[in-house]
């Protein structure tokens, strides 16, 4: 079962990605790990991806997909995997489909987790910190038992400046921007599947199981 996971900052795609790897026993495969793994592996791919990280440079795509593709065709991924950050572009979509198509694989599934723009900056701005010992809190969904104040000690609880509603919305803007032609590419492709991020964790991964189940026959 190959499946690329998709969804805005807030989607609950971290959630989500976890209960997948685990029903399905597949290897989560992102791009930060797998940036990782091919630095500390040595790999010339991955030697080449770090002399541009060290320069605060963004990888160029020729890398990016050597190293998916070192990935794709290692053993553990022989019965499936759920990529998360990649691809990005429609490009690297292109890319990743060729790249598949020698190995012999396609992309099943692409699932899309969708939860509104409001909902989104409300899930993004309400999380609130300790000044003393860091707990997170959030407004909505984990709030302290006294407003502004930690449970722990007492602490006061702070917004970080990333989480204020104009920088969120501005960043859920951009990246709804950037996700819209790939979201498109795997929608002619027959492949998107959009799943309602608007409800309860256990219901989305019901929703996300009875796809996936349903397509293995
Ligand atoms: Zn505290």
């Amino acid at each position: 079962m190959n499946i690329v996971l998709m969804g805005l900052p807030g989607a609950g795609k971290g959630t989500q990605a976890d209960k997948i790897v685990e029903k399905y026993d597949i290897p989560h495969i992102s791009t930060g790990d797998m940036f990782r793994a091919a630095i500390k592996g040595g790999t010339e791919l991955g030697l080449e991806a770090k002399s541009f990280m060290d320069k605060g440079a963004l990888v160029p795509d020729e890398v990016t997909i050597g190293i998916v593709r070192e990935r794709l065709s290692a053993a553990d991924c022989a019965e499936g995997f759920l990529l998360d950050g990649f691809p990005r572009t429609v490009p690297q979509a292109e890319a990743l489909e060729s790249l598949l198509a020698d190995l012999g694989k396609r992309i099943e599934h692409v699932v899309n987790i969708q939860v509104e723009q409001d909902e989104l900056v409300k899930r993004l701005t309400g999380r609130r910190i300790c000044k003393v010992c860091g707990t997170a809190y959030h407004l909505v969904f984990n709030p302290p038992q006294v407003e502004g104040v930690c449970d722990k000690d007492g602490g006061e609880l702070y917004q970080r400046a990333d989480d204020n509603p104009e920088t969120v919305t501005n960043r859920l803007e951009v990246n709804i921007q950037q996700t819209q032609p790939l979201l498109d590419f795997y929608e002619s492709k027959g492949v998107l599947k959009n799943i309602n991020g608007q409800q309860d964790i256990q219901k989305v991964f019901a929703d996300i199981d009875a796809l996936l189940k349903g397509d293995r026959g």
